[in-house]
């Protein structure tokens, strides 16, 4: 299977850096070297940065229609090339093919969604206090945007950024993945062959430190968007506060999953385990805490660990394989670091718990009880395929345990009663709460957190919103 050498894209020139510099790439699934990324340096940057913003300046001009034009063209193109884009993305990311294509396939959805509603960035006419007076607000597209991207969903993670940005106008310059560095560059090509002024996307990696602060810093890029751990996700928002930028944080999660005992046990357990071993576990969105009510928490757990028990781990372009590998070398120590601790703290692991073999960064879907409050991972994001399963006794409890930690992005819920479905609505602080099934990351809904897991929205119409600003003209008659 090949895999090529990735370039950066600046200024309309596929090319490797300046410097000549590369980074290697690995498949996790067999940790052996299959391509480079180009290693981006500030005399790089530099040019990106001027293409952002004559690309900005010629860009912003065109119409809300033509834009549209082009992107939908782009969504097409990446339909047609999911069949060579998605084996680029298991080879890098390890997750199973069929997954990297849906991902793949959505990205043109969401192409199409971002294309269609920017034409309707509206802004008002509000009525004025004297005669002959208008008072108007307009959308006005931001400006050059940096925007830095995760290895998790290398084309998801890219793509919302990239189509807010397209399609309101704006220009942008892409910091991607350096782990999976191929499949994000196919989804810029796609824009650039549809059509997309080559000035406006630029593609740069290398060591991703350097860039954000070389870039955020520069006052050439008005908006700052970033997808990645909290205390990254801190560091930039505090450095984009420094420099006045917008900002767009979409930080980690420690999603609550809470099941009511008048729920269906054994189809929330299915529908939560399927949830939250997809992408082994590597998912900002990832139910973690599952809370289970007392009467039906034996059944739960029996009917968890039956479904963890039918995951095949394997390499992703093996296609009866249902989980791939952790993403990179970094993912492995962290786990067992979390479950060495939970350990230590007398959690009870029914099925997994360790990695697979010594090739490959492949780690057991595990299961685990009987963890109290001061373990590791019942506050850190465990970014893995493990969960913790804990009894709670009533709903009061249920959404204090909810509440507890800092971070506030996605919660799940199964309950049979409209009063607890509606007490969960309203009562858990995180910015999206999902009640009986799995309904998140649609691009016409919105996609963000609350508290440490940031700010803003990466869909529906806040999407467009993050990438406008607001002006407001008052004028009168001569
Ligand atoms: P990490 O914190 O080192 O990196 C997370 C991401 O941020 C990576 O893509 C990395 O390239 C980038 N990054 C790191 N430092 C940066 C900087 N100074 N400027 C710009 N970008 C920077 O951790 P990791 O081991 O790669 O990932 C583990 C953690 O990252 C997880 O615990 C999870 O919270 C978080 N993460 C979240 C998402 C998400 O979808 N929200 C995705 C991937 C990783």
């Amino acid at each position: 299977m090949s895999y090529p050498n990735v370039l950066l894209h600046i200024n309309g020139e596929w090319r490797g850096a300046r410097s000549g510099k590369t980074i290697p790439v690995l498949n996790p699934a067999t940790e052996e070297v299959i391509g480079t990324v180009a290693h981006a340096e500030t005399a790089d940057l530099d040019e990106a940065l001027a293409a952002a913003d004559a690309g900005f300046k010629a860009w912003k001009k065109v119409s809300a229609f033509d834009r549209y034009k082009v992107m939908r063209k782009a969504a097409d193109l990446v339909r047609a090339r999911a069949d060579m884009i998605a084996p680029l993305m298991t080879q890098e990311q390890g997750k199973p093919l069929v997954e990297a294509k849906m991902e793949t396939l959505a990205a043109a959805d969401i192409i199409d969604w971002f294309a269609e509603e920017a034409r309707r960035a509206y802004g008002r006419v509000i009525p004025a206090r004297a005669e002959g007076v208008y008072q108007l607000v307009i959308k006005e597209p931001i400006g050059p945007v940096a925007a830095f991207t995760p290895w998790n969903f290398p084309i998801n993670q890219v793509v919302r950024k990239l189509s807010g940005a397209v399609a309101t106008g704006c220009s942008i310059i892409v910091k991607a993945p350096e782990e999976t560095p191929a499949s994000p560059a196919e989804l810029i090509r796609c824009f650039l062959d549809a059509g997309v002024p080559a000035n406006v996307i630029s593609l740069v990696y290398g060591v991703p430190a350097e860039i954000s602060e070389y870039l955020i810093a520069h006052p050439v890029i008005r908006k700052v968007t970033f997808t990645g751990s909290t205390p990254v996700g801190k560091l930039l928002a505090g450095l984009a506060g420094k420099h006045m930028k917008r900002v767009t944080m979409e930080l980690g999660g420690h999603a609550p999953a809470i099941v009511f005992d008048d729920a269906d046990i054994n189809a929330a357990a299915k529908t939560l385990a399927a949830a939250k071993f997809r992408n082994a576990g590597q998912v900002c969105v990832s139910p973690t805490r599952f809370l289970v009510q007392e009467s039906k928490y034996e059944q739960f757990v029996d009917s968890f660990v039956a479904a963890a028990k039918t995951m095949k781990v394997g390499n992703g372009m093996d296609p009866t394989t249902t989980m791939g590998p952790l993403a990179h070398d970094r993912r492995v120590p962290w786990v067992e670091g979390l479950m060495a601790d939970a350990r230590q703290k007398g959690g009870k692991v029914h099925t997994g718990g360790e990695r697979i073999g010594n090739k490959g960064y492949f780690y057991e879907p595990t299961v685990i009880t009987g963890l109290g409050k001061d373990a590791r991972m019942m506050n850190e994001e465990p970014f893995g395929p493990v969960a913790m399963i804990s009894p709670f006794k009533a709903l009061d409890d249920v959404l204090e345990e909810a509440n507890r930690l800092p971070y506030g992005l996605a919660s799940y819920a199964f309950t049979k009663s409209a009063k607890t479905a509606n007490a969960l609505g309203n009562g858990i602080e995180s910015g999206m709460v999902t009640i009986n099934h799995l309904g998140l990351a649609l691009p016409e809904v919105p996609f963000g957190g609350m508290k440490d897991s940031g700010y803003g929205s990466e869909g529906g119409s806040e999407a467009i919103e993050a990438y406008l600003n607001t002006k407001f003209v008052t004028q009168a008659g001569i």
